[in-house]
C-alpha cells in the first residue's frame, strides 16, 4: 500500500544553547514518521520559512518511497538553487525521507545503503587552550577516553583565535559587530600553529593522530607556508586551509606541501567540490551533509570520492543536530573511503531530546542498529529549549585586524 506525506513541519531547540532545526515529516500511515537535520545555525529561521512555507505544499500527497524524485523536484523547485539555506531545507526532508524508508524496511540506514563496512567510526574531538600546556592537557584527556585523533587549537594571546575558549568567549558576550575582543591577525597565528605541533609531538609521542583547523582564515601564501611548516609533525590532515572563493589555489598547495589536505564544510554547490575531487587535489572532503542538501547528495559524494581515493571526513561540529549525525554515521559505516568522523560529546539535555543518539565508545562512535536514524524526538521536551537570545539571532560575529580590516571567521 501507497504511503504518502501527509505534512512537513520544523522543529526548533536548542538544548545545547545551539540553535537546531530538525524536520518532521508526517504520514498517512499512524505513527510514521521521518527526522531530518535541516541546521543552518546562523541563519535557522530563514531554514524553517523555506521548509513550511515552499517544501511543504509542494511534497505533500508524494509517495514516501520516491526519494530521489522528491530531491530533483524540489531542488529545481525554486528554480535558482543551491545554498544554504535552500539546501539545509532540501535536507531535511531527504533525511526524514530515509529514516521513513528504513522504519519501513525495519534496517538502519546504513544497510539501505550495501550495509557496514566496520563495526564503529573512529572519531577525533577538540583539544584547545590559551597556551600549549592547556591544549596538551585537553588532548591527554581524551586520549584516556580511548581516542587516537584529536584536533588541536591554540589560543593567539589576546585574540579571537578560531577554536579557543577565548573565541568562545567573544561569541557569548558579543554585543557589537566591532568588539575590540574580535581583533586577529594571521600572520601571528601562523607563526605559532607550527609551534604547537612542535611541543605537541614531544609531549604526547608520535602514535596520537593530530589535526588542525586553519578555518580559511589566512590569505594563501601564508597557507601554503603554513601547510610546509607543519610537515615535520606528520599530521593527520590540515582543514579549510583556504575559503570556497579561493579553491583555484589547491593546486598550489597541494604541490607545495606533504600536509594532508581536507576541505568542504562551507560547500554547498557541486561546481566547488567537483574539481577537487576529480583532480585528486585534497585528501578528505568534509562537507557539511545538510548544506549540500542531505543525505541522498552525500552518499553520492561519497561512492565519488572512492573512485579518486579521497576519504569522507564529514563536518560534525555542535551544530551538526542528533539526527545529522545519526546521518553522518550510517555513512561513516557503510562507506568503504571512510577517513575519520569529527564528532562533540551530547550534554544530558540533547541526550533527553534526542532518544537514541549514537553512543561514543573506545574512540569510536556506534549506532545503536535501529530501523531508520534509530532517533526519536521528544517534542515536548525540544519545546523547553528554545533558542537562546542574542543580539543578532546566532550571526557569526565579524574579526578583524588590527588596522579594522575584515577577517573570515
Ligand atoms: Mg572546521
Amino acid at each position: 500500500m501507497t504511503v504518502s506525506i501527509e505534512k512537513v513541519r520544523c522543529i526548533a531547540t536548542a538544548p545545547a544553547g545551539i540553535r537546531l532545526v530538525i524536520v518532521k515529516v508526517e504520514t498517512t500511515e499512524p505513527g510514521l514518521f521521518g527526522l531530518g537535520c535541516a541546521t543552518f545555525t546562523q541563519r535557522p529561521l530563514a531554514v524553517i520559512e523555506a521548509v513550511e512555507q515552499y517544501l511543504d505544499p509542494f511534497v505533500r500527497g508524494r509517495n514516501v518511497d520516491e526519494i530521489e524524485d522528491i530531491f530533483q523536484s524540489s531542488y529545481v523547485s525554486s528554480y535558482w538553487r543551491q545554498g544554504p539555506v535552500l539546501n539545509n531545507a532540501l535536507s531535511g526532508v531527504d533525511q526524514a525521507l530515509w529514516d521513513i524508508k528504513g522504519k519501513r524496511a525495519g534496517m538502519p540506514v546504513y544497510d539501505l545503503i550495501g550495509g557496514k563496512c566496520r563495526m564503529a567510526a573512529p572519531v577525533y574531538m577538540h583539544a584547545s587552550g590559551r597556551d600549549f600546556a592547556e591544549v596538551t592537557d585537553s588532548a591527554r584527556k581524551l586520549m584516556e577516553q580511548g581516542l587516537r585523533h584529536v584536533r588541536m587549537q591554540v589560543e593567539v594571546p589576546g585574540q579571537a583565535t578560531y577554536g579557543t575558549s577565548s573565541d568562545l568567549k567573544t561569541h557569548s558576550e558579543i554585543d557589537s559587530p566591532t568588539n575590540p575582543h574580535n581583533v586577529f591577525e594571521p600572520a601571528d597565528y601562523a607563526r605559532l600553529a607550527p609551534k604547537l605541533f612542535e611541543h605537541a609531538r614531544k609531549e604526547l609521542g608520535d602514535e596520537v593522530e593530530l589535526l588542525h583547523d586553519i578555518h580559511e582564515r589566512v590569505p594563501p601564501a601564508m597557507a601554503v607556508q603554513l601547510s610546509k611548516d607543519l610537515e615535520p609533525f606528520r599530521l593527520f590532515f590540515v582543514e579549510d586551509a583556504l575559503p570556497p572563493e579561493e579553491i583555484n589555489h589547491f593546486r598550489r598547495l597541494r604541490e607545495a606541501s606533504h600536509t594532508p589536505i581536507a576541505m568542504g564544510e562551507l560547500f554547498t554547490n557541486v561546481n566547488e567540490y567537483l574539481p577537487l575531487i576529480s583532480e585528486r587535489l585534497i585528501d578528505f572532503i568534509r562537507v557539511h551533509i545538510s548544506d549540500i542538501g542531505g543525505f541522498s547528495m552525500a552518499r553520492k559524494i561519497a561512492a565519488l570520492c572512492e573512485f579518486f581515493a579521497v576519504r569522507t571526513a564529514w563536518h560534525g561540529p555542535g551544530d551538526t543536530s542528533p539526527i545529522g549525525h545519526a546521518a553522518n554515521l550510517a555513512l561513516d559505516l557503510a562507506t568503504p573511503n571512510f577517513g575519520i568522523q569529527e564528532f562533540t560529546p551530547f550534554n544530558q539535555a540533547t541526550l533527553d531530546v534526542f532518544p537514541g543518539c549514537p553512543e561514543l565508545r573506545d574512540g569510536m562512535l556506534w549506532s545503536n542498529g535501529e530501523p531508520g536514524w534509530g532517533m526519536d524526538l521528544n517534542e515536548d521536551l525540544a519545546a523547553k529549549f528554545p533558542y537562546p537570545d542574542h543580539p543578532y539571532n546566532g550571526a557569526w560575529p565579524a574579526i578583524r585586524k588590527r588596522d579594522g580590516s575584515l577577517v573570515r571567521p
